[in-house]
């Protein structure tokens, strides 16, 4: 386990809150010679415990790289990606993915649950092949109640409606109580009243059960829902607001395309 120094000072470093992930100075090239692509450049940020960040930016601009350097689903080409203390690039691939496993929750646009399984299999899987894990069923009763899905619990998936599969698929990753969830485009596959029910769950999430969310979006509507927005573009950080509002978004968007 690495100690991480004291970034504080840095722009995009914070001391009040702890930081349950963090990159320094991170940068990710792709490619090499005339065809090297910087996806992620000299990026220094924290993301604070219980925190409900997005992560904005035009298409292209690196979001998806920063999150997946972040939570160790990729490795940085320098520099480093910190979940608590430990840093991800000092890690072997499995050690990696049990940090994954064990610490991290991820929800993605397609969130494949198993046709087979009811909702509540569905929930249980990641406890369920982890073999030091056991299914806390009060914590799994109140997720069910937050996300309004106590009464569907023994359907299966197509039994669902698509809003419905979403928030088996937050459950999930909430299961196992992870230190941070990452979400790449939840919403990005939604209509808008399934989106605005999705963002309230994560926002429940958060402030009901402190859970910590960090959130890549390129909708205004879902980041407003966040406490904090963090602008990406051409694999720079270049700017970040505290409880933004859709237009507040939308102008920054304007400014930065
Ligand atoms: P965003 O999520 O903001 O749309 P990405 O992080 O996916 O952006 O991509 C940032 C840049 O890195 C883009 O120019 C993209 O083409 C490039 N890129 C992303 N992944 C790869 C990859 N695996 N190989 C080569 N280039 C990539
Ligand atoms: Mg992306």
């Amino acid at each position: 386990m690495t100690v991480p120094e004291d970034h504080s000072t840095e722009p995009g470093a914070s001391t009040d809150r702890s930081a349950v992930a963090r990159l320094v100075h991170a940068t990710k090239t792709f490619g090499t010679g005339d065809a090297a692509v910087t996806a992620l450049n000299d990026a220094t940020i924290d993301f604070l415990e219980g925190e409900f960040t997005a992560v904005m930016g035009p298409s292209g601009s690196g979001k998806s790289t920063l999150m997946y350097c972040q939570s160790g689903l990729d490795r940085l080409t320098s520099g480093h990606a910190y979940i608590g203390d430990v840093d991800v690039s000092t890690l072997t691939d499995q050690e990696l993915s049990v940090l994954r496993r064990s610490t991290l929750g991820f929800i993605f646009q397609s969130f494949h649950l198993v046709p087979a399984l009811s909702a509540r299999e569905n929930i249980t899987l990641p406890v369920d092949l982890d073999s030091d894990a056991v299914v806390d069923d009060a914590f799994l009763a109140e997720l069910a109640s937050v996300l309004g899905i106590e009464h569907r619990l023994e359907n299966l998936p197509s039994q669902l409606s698509g809003g419905q599969r979403q928030r088996v698929a937050v459950a999930r990753a909430m299961i196992p109580r992870p230190d941070v969830i990452f979400a790449d485009e939840p919403t990005g596959a939604l209509d808008s009243k399934t989106s605005g029910e999705l963002l309230s769950y994560l926002r429940t999430a958060v402030d009901d059960l402190g859970q910590t969310i960090v959130m890549v979006t390129h909708d205004a509507v879902a980041a407003s829902h966040c406490d904090r927005v963090v602008y990406v573009q051409d694999g720079f950080l270049v700017d970040e607001a505290r409880n933004p509002t859709v237009d507040d978004v939308l102008d920054k968007i304007r400014e930065l395309s």
